[in-house]
């Protein structure tokens, strides 16, 4: 074979050193599918993102104005000597958690623009009516909005029922819940007591004129305000015409709600106020968000919002006739200038072209108005990739994490067309993954490791795949060539028998229609099926929003933080019940890629509880007891102990006039975050801030002695997380990383049983050798007594599950069944099952 570095350019990287990479050289050929390798933590993205994307980046971004520049969420300078023959880069990362900005797979796909021109050029219009532009078929424009709800579909009010949910209450004992907390309530309750209102009624003893006006009005007296009076104070003081306090201005709570809701720029303050409006559907556009004049023009026999709600491959299906010229030539039709029939077949075919890709990459089930919060990382990233096949950009580098996330391996087919096609139409490919059946396909490999963290950023290996057979030092040699003496074979092992079963029925949600289903308890099992065919559904929503509310726990729903979404509302809620009993399941918990902490004041030590033991152990000292410091004085996040020019983060962030800002470390504490009285206490000669400097595998060998602190140290290391700084903020870790250290926590309670454990995905971001750690981890688990549900792709894993539910048999529509059921050998038997044949490899 041709060496791809001659056949074409390549890029030469010297000195990297960003995060764990040791000052590391590197050639790798353009115009190539490029596979970065290695264990989680081993540096692969540390490479491709922050140090390859970053560069290119930076260099795109010193040619444009400094105010563009600012657009952009820029990535730190690389730590890196030189990089040569770089192309201009564009990164489609995984985003976890949602994006800021509200949009649909319409409009990141561009189609949406295509339909509206459809629509003006080629729609049929009711007799009289003139040509609209194309911006009159977006609810977005002031052309296009239905002139009620503003194009949002729903009208939002507030009621009595939804602003006073307690009606028992007194107006002084907050009846009306919608007011703002605090002072700004207290204030409207006295303006209240001024003009004579009784504050000290139940709420429902109220007159109705009184409640109806406290509620409703629009209007805003100023009145005077006596503050701290009683009302009968404040009768005398007003008939006496003493001072006021001061004079106060009274809003109607629904006034203030609405108009909260309309302009403040807090987010906390939407949401608040959210909580007191409910939404109906537009009676006007009856929830399409356009004008009646947009509505009234049709194709195909639809209106555009209705067109926009049939999943992408229906859609496909009903353009293609007009693409191929094939359509009927209603009346309507005929009549029309032949050039209008030409726009039609332009148009239309553009789309179909543009929906096959769409198709091939498996997301024919999603909807042009499906919004992109709503969508899983892996399916937004797939959306990205089918728009930029399609974008005609040629001598760019793609750097893509992790494509495969959220695809069966019947979808993975599709995925590397895709990557194919980009690659012929002159462009390079970046792409750090771990599914074997992805990296089988690489031209070129670029291995890192050997190890995680410190113990890794070397690069093993870097040329084309079947060179890396040799390299005896690699994991994931031993995954990718099956054939070698130590490769690593599935585990042979027996299914445990269940030991009762949970039994959903009547399951209606998304594309799950009155299904029922069994899930096995004391077990681990695996729900498999292709992208979109109803497992998240089932697992991650149904099911934990129904043994959530059995035992008294939050919903699926409950713990998103950004729980304001609009979207949530039109949300169809789970229909469904547990039939018969929970056979002792005493707990739900849902181990996600979530991130621990959204700021750098929690870290590792402080979520697994282990900090507490290790403060304890530093007041314990005799210098502490003399000095009489507790065990708050070693918190960085208690005002005694800490360093106060940082507060106790370590760093400062340092404004810039043009640029994001950046954190600098403190020029008080150096980054220690204590103050120096702390620091001079020490165990065993270190200080507090030198044991947060510690990785796990340190602080395991420090502590030894140390059952409390050693035993939770012990499990972090058995998952794989040795290699991790005690102090390593909540920010730093990847989502990989925040599962496994969640699962480390769970795991030191284990002992108990009884609980339900929820996965969804969990070896996304993992090496095949740490998805077989934490295959161990789950199975210790369920020796525990207690039980697992995960939704998984990697058939490596599946196959080592006691029971599997496979759901099919397509996606949307097309899916939303059970299709097999029982334990892997058997369903590996399965016939209609398209997770079947994947799986028959993985059991001997
Ligand atoms: P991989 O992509 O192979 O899983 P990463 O490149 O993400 O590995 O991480 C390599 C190492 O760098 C890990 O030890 C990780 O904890 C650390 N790391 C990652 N991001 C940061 C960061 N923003 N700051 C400091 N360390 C980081
Ligand atoms: P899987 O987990 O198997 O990939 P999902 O359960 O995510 O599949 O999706 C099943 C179906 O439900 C798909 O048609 C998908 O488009 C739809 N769906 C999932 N989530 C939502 C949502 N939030 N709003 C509307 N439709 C959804
Ligand atoms: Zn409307
Ligand atoms: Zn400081």
């Amino acid at each position: 074979m041709r060496d791809p570095l001659t056949k074409t350019g390549h890029v030469r990287v010297r000195g990297a050193r960003e995060h764990n990479l040791k000052n590391v050289d590197l050639d790798i050929p353009r115009d190539a599918l490029v596979v970065f390798t290695g264990v989680s933590g081993s540096g692969k993205s540390s490479l491709a993102f922050g140090t390859l994307y970053a560069e290119a980046q930076r260099r795109y971004l010193e040619s444009v104005s400094p105010y563009a520049r600012r657009l952009f969420h820029q990535m730190p300078v690389p730590e890196v000597d030189d990089i040569d023959g770089l192309p201009p880069a564009v990164a489609l990362q995984q985003q976890r958690g949602t994006p800021t900005t509200r949009s649909s797979v319409g409009s990141v796909s561009t189609l949406s623009n295509s339909l509206r021109m459809l629509y003006s050029r080629a729609g049929d219009y009711p007799p009289g009516q003139e040509l609209l532009y194309a911006e009159s078929f977006s609810p977005n424009t002031a052309e296009g909005a239905c002139p009620q709800c503003s194009g949002l579909g729903r009208v939002y009010d507030a009621t009595e029922q939804s602003m006073v949910p307690d009606d028992s209450l007194t107006i002084r004992e907050r009846a009306v819940a919608a007011w703002p907390p605090a002072w700004h309530g207290q204030n409207l309750r006295d303006i209240l007591v001024t003009m004579g209102y009784d504050v000290d009624t139940p709420w429902r003893d109220l007159p109705k004129k009184d409640r109806d006006w406290i509620l409703y009005t629009d209007e805003t007296p100023t009145v005077p305000v006596y503050a701290g009076l009683t009302p009968e104070e404040t009768r005398r003081a007003l008939k006496r015409k003493e001072t006021p306090s001061y004079q106060g201005t009274f809003s109607g709570a629904r006034r203030y709600v609405l108009q909260t809701f309309a302009n403040t720029e807090s987010a906390s303050m939407k949401k608040r106020v959210m909580r007191y409006m409910v939404s109906k559907e537009c009676p006007l556009c009856q929830g399409r968000r356009l004008r009646q004049e947009a509505l009234s023009v049709t194709f195909a026999g639809m209106d555009i919002m209705t067109l926009s709600r049939v999943p992408l491959e229906r859609l496909a299906a009903l353009l293609r006739p007009y693409a191929e010229g094939t359509a009927p030539k209603g009346k309507a039709r005929a009549d029309k200038h032949p050039e209008q029939l030409i726009v039609t077949q332009r148009i239309a075919a553009d789309l179909c072209a543009r929906l096959d890709t769409m198709l091939a990459l498996g997301l024919g089930y999603l909807a042009l108005e499906r919004s992109t919060p709503t969508l899983s990382p892996g399916e937004l990233q797939r959306l990205r990739l089918a728009t930029q096949v399609r974008s005609n950009l040629f001598g760019v580098v793609y750097v893509l994490d992790e494509p495969s996330a959220g695809l069966h391996p019947a979808d993975t087919e599709a995925l590397l067309d895709a990557l194919a096609r980009l690659k012929a139409a002159g462009n390079s490919l970046f792409v750090v993954e771990h599914a074997l059946d992805v990296i089988r396909h690489a031209d070129w490999i670029v291995d890192v490791g050997p190890q995680a963290g410190e113990k890794g950023g070397q690069i093993l290996y870097s040329g084309p795949p079947d060179g890396l057979r040799d390299v005896a030092g690699s994991h994931t040699r031993r995954y990718l060539f099956t054939d070698a003496q130590d490769a690593v074979r599935p585990p042979e092992r027996t299914p445990r028998e269940p030991a009762g079963w949970l039994r959903l029925e009547g399951v209606t949600r998304n594309n799950l229609h009155d299904l029922a289903v069994c899930f096995p308890l004391g077990v681990m099992t695996g729900v498999t099926g292709v992208s979109g065919s109803g497992k998240s559904t089932l697992v991650s929503q149904v099911l934990v929003d129904l043994v959530g509310a059995a035992l008294g726990q939050g919903g699926a729903d409950e713990e998103t933080e950004e729980g304001m979404d609009l979207e949530r509302e039109a949300d169809i809620p789970t229909v469904g019940h547990i039939a018969g009993p929970m056979h002792g399941i005493r707990r739900l918990v849902r181990v996600d890629q979530k991130p621990i902490g959204r700021t750098p004041r929690s870290n590792l030590a402080t979520y697994t509880g282990l900090f507490d033991q290790v403060r304890k152990l530093f007041a314990a000292t005799p210098a502490a007891k003399k000095r009489r410091y507790d065990a708050g004085r070693f918190s960085f996040n208690v005002a005694k102990g800490r360093c106060e020019h940082c507060a106790g983060e370590g760093f400062v962030m340092v404004e810039l006039l043009f640029l994001p800002s950046v954190y600098a470390p403190c020029p008080t504490c150096g980054g220690a975050r204590y103050n120096a009285d702390t620091l001079a206490i020490r165990y065993n000669d270190r200080n507090i801030a030198d044991v947060l400097g510690m990785t796990v595998d340190e602080a395991h060998a420090f502590f030894a002695d140390e059952e409390a602190v050693a035993r939770p140290l012990s499990v972090l290391r058995e998952v794989g997380l040795g290699y991790l700084r005690l102090g390593q903020s909540a920010t730093e870790l990847s989502g990989g990383e925040a599962q496994r250290i969640k699962l480390a926590t769970e795991l030191q309670r284990a002992g108990r049983g009884g609980t339900l454990y929820v996965l969804d995905e969990p070896t996304t971001g993992l090496h095949p050798l740490d998805a077989d750690r934490l295959l161990a981890q789950l199975d210790r688990l369920v020796e525990a007594g207690n039980t697992v549900i995960m939704v998984e792709h990697t058939m490596r894993v599946v196959a080592a599950c006691d029971w599997m539910i496979d759901i099919g048999p397509g996606a949307g529509e097309a899916g939303g069944k059970v299709m097999a059921e029982g334990p892997p050998a058997q369903v590996a038997k399965a016939r209609g099952s398209r997770t079947a044949p994947y799986l028959r490899r993985f059991l001997s």
